[in-house]
């Protein structure tokens, strides 16, 4: 049968509210696309190579943790930054996706070094957090998407990075400019927890098929 190989990105420290739902409904459509799907955590120390995987995860995480991998990330940056100017298909959400990024301030005020892949940047936000349903409006598919957020950060994608939606209701990226998530070719990464991928299956089907596409 033919494979499609997740690799789970610090699986074991960043899977915070259900994250991991988001790998059960990929197993679903791949399987139904006739694939079978082989999952691997790559977490501290372990060796990472990009053509070893075909769709990349990384989930949420609380700040704790957040911490810890953050100080593992420079060992593997180079490789995910390879894997995704290659069109390499990757979901990052909440703690994920800010690591995706320059920099995450925690609550605590301390700042976290992220991969820098990606140009966005998160701060903090003083003793409060974006908690509650979330709506948004991805109009280059025409797609609603619901979920859940809760987070602290406040995430500022700059002016090149285009976001996976608009918001509708809910704060996003930074309660200010309705951005949601970000989009950069076949990356993904979205403050949605729910999981996102169980509650819009439209996208779910879609980061199968972008798969199985560069297949
Ligand atoms: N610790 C981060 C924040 O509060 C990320 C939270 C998460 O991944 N759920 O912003």
């Amino acid at each position: 049968m033919k494979n499609i190989r997740i690799g789970h990105l610090y699986g074991n420290l960043m899977n915070t509210y259900g994250d991991n739902g988001n790998l059960l409904m990929l197993q679903h459509y791949a399987k139904e696309a006739g694939y079978q799907v082989e999952t691997k955590i790559v977490s501290l120390g372990d060796d990472f190579l990009a053509e070893d995987y075909d769709l990349l995860f990384f989930g949420g995480g609380q700040d704790y943790e957040q911490k810890i991998v953050s100080q593992d990330l420079p060992r593997i940056r180079d490789e995910i930054a390879l894997f995704i100017e290659n069109d390499g298909v990757m979901l990052t959400i909440c703690g994920g996706f800010q690591l995706l990024g320059q920099y995450y301030i925690n609550a605590a005020g301390n700042r976290l070094e992220g991969m820098s892949i990606l140009p966005h940047y998160t701060e903090r936000q003083i003793d409060s957090r974006f908690i509650g349903d979330i709506e948004i409006y991805d109009e280059e598919n025409d797609q609603t998407y619901y979920g859940f957020e809760n987070h602290n950060g406040v995430t500022h994608l700059g002016s090149e990075l285009k976001p996976l939606g608009r918001v509708i209701k809910g704060n996003g990226n930074n309660g200010v400019d309705q951005t949601e998530g970000v989009h950069y070719k076949n990356t993904f990464g979205s403050y949605f927890h729910g999981p996102l991928l169980v509650r819009n299956e439209w996208l779910a089907r879609h980061i199968v098929d972008l798969a199985i596409q560069n297949k």
